[in-house]
């Protein structure tokens, strides 16, 4: 089973996949993490990226696509994939697409956490503590909200279309939205 987690930032994608990872024997794909190592082992892209991460700006497509394909790819994560954070602008879309369909797999469910800002920032500032990211600060959270808003929304709505999109009220507490979830994709 392959499954696209959407919502935005602080909306609680990584704690589910986290979940789902276990659940399902899977693989969480979550290109914020991926970026995150790329700085962390300052590496080409790393450098490259470090300046729009940490002001909440979205990277690059191209450099996205880039490290997701050798994911999509790999035959050990073959139908097992969690995506986290990704696709995440409508041309990640187009390029998640044309890499599924040529490894002949397909998404089989679309799950939107749909959570309101206020909460959003209420959450990050305890994400900020417990992990100490450097982009979760007040006004950069807003700022990747709004950028989630005008980039990630359009993907969402050409996305909702779909008979295996599903919306879950993303406020609920973590137990309730894994029950949701398992509910849907029924395990
Ligand atoms: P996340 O861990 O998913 O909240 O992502 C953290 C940051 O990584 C984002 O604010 C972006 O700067 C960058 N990022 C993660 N995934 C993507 C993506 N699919 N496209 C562009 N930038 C991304």
């Amino acid at each position: 089973m392959n499954l696209i987690l959407f919502g935005p930032p602080g909306a609680g994608k990584g704690t589910q996949a986290k979940y789902l990872v276990t659940k399902l024997n899977a693989f969480q794909i979550s290109t914020g993490e991926m970026l995150r190592d790329e700085i962390k082992n300052d590496t080409e892209i790393g450098k490259k990226i470090i300046n729009d991460m940490n002001d909440g700006k979205f990277v690059n497509d191209e450099i996205v696509n880039t490290i997701i394909k050798t994911v999509i790819n790999d035959p050990k994560k073959r139908n097992k994939l969690i995506f986290d954070g990704y696709p995440r602008s409508i041309k990640q879309a187009q390029n998640l697409n044309l890499l599924l369909n040529k490894s002949k797999q397909k998404i089989d469910f679309i799950i939107y956490l749909n959570v309101k800002k206020e909460t959003i920032l209420r959450r990050i500032e305890k994400r900020k503590i417990i992990e100490r990211r450097l982009d979760d600060d007040s006004e950069i959270t807003l700022k990747r909200y709004d950028t989630y808003m005008d980039t990630t929304k359009p993907v969402l709505d050409f996305y909702s279309k779909n008979e295996n999109y599903h919306e879950i009220d993303g406020s609920l507490n973590i137990d309730q939205i894994t029950k949701k979830i398992r509910e849907i994709i029924n395990v």
